[in-house]
């Protein structure tokens, strides 16, 4: 995105004319920065040519989800609804991983019958379940067991996932029991060891931490894991200063441990493949006075996009229309839900901002629109791609009907 001529443009298309031609609030992508991010992540770690299985829960459109397919990636999936998802989008199933604390025996059965790659089990009652679905079908199920390293991603507390006192995986001590129990099973063979340890890192030494931790628990079993799947949780920069992940040492440490294990490595990225190719495009109903204050009051709301109510998450915010004067004003943006946390950022020493201009969310392709909701039955927004001068509908615009 860039401003030409005082015009925010998103490839070789104005926001405004977005806005005019489909209304708002959109969500809008960009195909050139997915196609960039796809091929950053496969450069990053080309010498071992992981299996990339896109996190469909950040991302649930099914027009985005055959973009990506196209690149040749996977699918890590969640739910029935996603793995149905990603098998309809043209995803092969022997490239889908099925991830969660709670697959249910529908669920199970389902990705038994789809033949997919992995199901990643997360305790042992799952284990005995997916071992007794596969008994009465007579087959023979890979698996992987989720570890919990105990290692903490040093990220937002709401979306880490790898320590101790968090729902996932298991400890150690059940790991190692967990495998023997695999062995013995004629129905199931464990194929894989998999961890995910949080969202949003920007660091790599948590994932130098995980990686030790994974090494030293398979230096104390005899058993050969096909796949080692590390998750995704790569951290993408919502904000201008915001550091980047350093892939090089990440890829560096993941060599250095092949070198020891053989196997075949599995990546679970949803954020950073599509998390900066997607912006929200919003209109401004109104602008009122408050106690001091200046609220911008749009027409998404928390319904449209939740992170900053959920995490307190800030997305980079910015004008369609340039203007030179500077408000010196504080403005509180705003949804119009009734909820003291609708609310998007606070913007100081902003421009002037006008009744009915339309304002941009950066950032917001990844857990934007797969975290909607119809809360105050508001209409779920339209989705559109831009490729170059060319725009798709991808998704149409939620109508009362669809609701009522
Ligand atoms: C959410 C999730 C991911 C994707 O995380 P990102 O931060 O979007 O890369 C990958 N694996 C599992 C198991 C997840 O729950």
């Amino acid at each position: 995105m860039k401003y030409i001529n005082k015009k925010l443009t998103i490839e070789k298309v104005r926001i405004q004319d977005i806005a005019k031609k489909f209304g708002s609030p959109t969500y809008c992508y960009s195909y050139l920065q997915l196609k960039k991010n796809i091929n950053n992540f496969k450069k990053n770690f080309k010498s071992f040519s992981p299996l990339i299985c896109f996190a469909i829960k950040s991302n649930t459109n099914i027009n985005l989800i055959r973009e990506i397919k196209k690149f040749g990636l996977g699918a890590d999936v969640v739910s029935m609804g996603e793995l149905m998802m990603a098998v309809k989008a043209g995803i092969s199933p022997k490239k889908i991983v099925f991830s969660g604390v709670g697959k249910t025996s529908d669920e199970i059965s389902y990705a038994i019958e789809k033949k997919i790659l992995l199901i990643n089990a997360e305790s042992e009652s799952e284990i005995k379940e997916i071992d007794r679905i596969a008994n009465f079908k007579k087959k023979k199920i890979q698996i992987g067991i989720r570890l919990n390293p105990n290692t903490d991603a040093k990220t937002l507390s709401q979306i880490s996932t790898g320590k101790k006192e968090n729902k996932f995986g298991v400890n150690e001590r059940k790991f190692f029991e967990l495998v023997d129990y695999c062995r013995n099973s004629k129905n199931i063979e464990l194929k894989c060891l998999s961890v995910h340890i949080g969202s949003q890192i920007l660091n790599y030494k948590p994932y130098e931490k995980m990686i030790k931790v994974v090494d030293r628990i398979i230096n104390k079993i005899n058993h050969k894991f096909e796949f080692i799947d590390l998750g995704g949780g790569m951290g993408i920069s919502y904000e201008d200063n915001d550091k980047k992940l350093n892939y090089k040492k990440y890829s560096t440490i993941i060599k250095k441990f092949l070198k020891k294990h053989k196997s075949k490595i599995i990546f679970e990225p949803g954020r950073s493949i599509i998390g900066n190719a997607g912006i929200l495009i919003s209109k401004i109903i109104y602008i009122k006075e408050n106690h001091k204050k200046n609220f911008v009051i749009l027409d998404s709301a928390m319904n449209d996009l939740i992170r900053p109510a959920l995490y307190g998450a800030r997305h980079k915010t910015l004008p369609s229309t340039r203007r030179k004067k500077s408000s010196n004003q504080t403005y509180e943006v705003v949804g119009p839900i009734c909820e003291s946390t609708d609310k998007f950022i606070t913007l100081k020493n902003f421009q002037e901002l006008k009744e009915k201009d339309l304002i941009v969310m950066c950032d917001v392709g990844a857990y934007g629109m797969s975290l909607s909701s119809n809360y105050n039955i508001r209409l779920k927004p339209a989705e559109i791609l831009i490729k170059g001068s060319k725009i798709k509908v991808i998704r149409k615009r939620q109508k009362y009907k669809d609701l009522m």
